[in-house]
């Protein structure tokens, strides 16, 4: 199955598309989180896409695409892909559709994840990763004493906790305001080709996650 997860920065599409990853044996393709690899191994795209990263901004869409167009062609992707936080604007949403065209791959759905502005602030504020295992849990949700308890698959020590640099207050903001002038429209564009299915994303996540499961092709 090849599903697009759609919503803000904070809206779950990380914590969610790890648990479609266990139960529908696919890949989560994160542009995000090849972005970050990408800036931590200092790779020359990396040095490109640093700046706008740190900033809220996004990052330019040749970069995100060539880096689309490569993890696609790898094997683990032929059963189906999880994309979260990709497309991101019209322009990469046309590009996707013509790259999948080409491989005979259409998209089968795309879920938007809704969370109202409050929440979405405040779960990332709460939000930490770990740097061994990169771990992502939220303080907010994650009870202490399990976090104590949890040890880190890598080091076998509790996990060490940072929080993303790019999930401060002010670059929050201008995320929050980029995902609404450029990414929400995807909404529309979506619905328009009879792709779109949107669940409310509040709550818990074993009951979001369920909705999820719930308006999954059959
Ligand atoms: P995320 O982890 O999805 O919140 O992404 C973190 C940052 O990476 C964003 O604020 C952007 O700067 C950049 N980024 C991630 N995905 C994309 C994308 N599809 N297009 C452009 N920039 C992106």
């Amino acid at each position: 199955m090849r599903i697009v997860l759609l919503g803000a920065p904070g809206s779950g599409k990380g914590t969610q598309s790890q648990r479609l990853v266990e139960q529908q044996h696919i890949p989560q393709i994160s542009t995000g989180d090849l972005l970050r690899a990408a800036v931590a191994q200092g790779t020359p795209l990396g040095v490109q896409a640093k700046e706008a990263m740190t900033a809220g901004r996004l990052v330019e869409d040749s970069i995100v695409l060539e880096m689309i167009r490569e993890r696609l062609g790898e094997p683990d992707t032929g059963r189906g892909f999880i994309l979260d936080g990709f497309p991101r604007n019209i322009a990469q949403a046309r590009a996707l559709d013509t790259l999948l065209e080409q491989i005979g791959q259409p998209l089968d759905v795309v879920v938007q994840l809704k969370v109202d502005y409050a929440e979405l602030s405040r779960r990332i504020a709460g939000r930490r990763t770990c740097s061994d295992c990169d771990r992502v849990v939220n303080l907010l949700t994650t009870p202490r004493e399990s976090l104590e308890q949890e040890r880190c698959p890598v080091t076998g020590k509790p996990h060490r906790l940072f929080q993303r640099p790019d999930d401060n207050e002010a670059t929050v903001a201008q995320r929050l305001r980029v995902y609404e002038q450029q990414t929400s429209p995807l909404i529309e564009y979506y619905a328009g080709q009879g792709l779109l299915r949107s669940i409310d994303a509040q709550g818990d996540v074993a009951e979001v996650s369920g909705r999820l499961t719930a308006v999954l092709p059959r």
